[in-house]
């Protein structure tokens, strides 16, 4: 049971994507970072990148990131919110099977040691990067809209997650 736990878990947790522990990313390696879109750089329902997003994305490629956007939603939704990003790019993803998580390394140059996965769920990219070997970040959900089998999930992850912080507060 603990093992399953440990593979849904993220390895650091983070309230946004805005408060990436960027140093001690650089310090385990991390030289590539793949974002989930929906609820983690933005809400489900919005078509574009903001400004505060862009700027990020900026600063993170300044600062020698290699940047790809892996997302289980449609092309249509993930090149248009890309346009202002200009990262690269892997749509319809199939989280958390693993093969388009490869795919969005391989456009990085990056493997598992070198790359974190940066996402809002449990089930589909904690899981999805904890399968490949990556170091797992994860976000809270930027809102509380979401599509309803997403919705449906989310349940059962804030339960999760409630023993992943109890877990945390424990002394080691
Ligand atoms: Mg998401």
């Amino acid at each position: 049971m603990i093992r399953i736990l440990e593979n849904l878990f993220p390895d650091i947790y983070v309230p946004s994507v805005y408060e990436l522990p960027l140093e001690e990313l650089r310090k385990k390696g991390i030289r590539g970072l793949v974002f989930d879109i929906d609820n983690t750089i933005a809400p489900y329902d919005v078509a574009d990148a903001d400004e505060q997003l862009v700027e990020l994305f900026k600063i993170l490629k300044e600062k020698g990131f290699r940047l790809c956007i892996l997302s289980n939603n449609n092309k249509k939704r993930v090149r248009r919110f890309n346009q202002k990003l200009r990262a690269l790019a892997v749509h319809k993803a199939g989280k958390p099977g693993t093969k388009k998580l490869r795919k969005a390394m391989k456009k990085m140059g990056t493997d598992a040691a070198t790359t974190a996965i940066v996402g809002d769920q449990i089930f589909t990219d904690m899981w999805c990067g904890h399968r490949a070997g990556l170091l797992c970040v994860m976000t809270a959900p930027i809102c509380e809209r979401d599509q309803f089998a997403t919705w449906i999930k989310r349940g059962l992850e804030r339960q999760l997650m409630k023993l992943y912080f109890y877990r945390h507060k424990q002394p080691n």
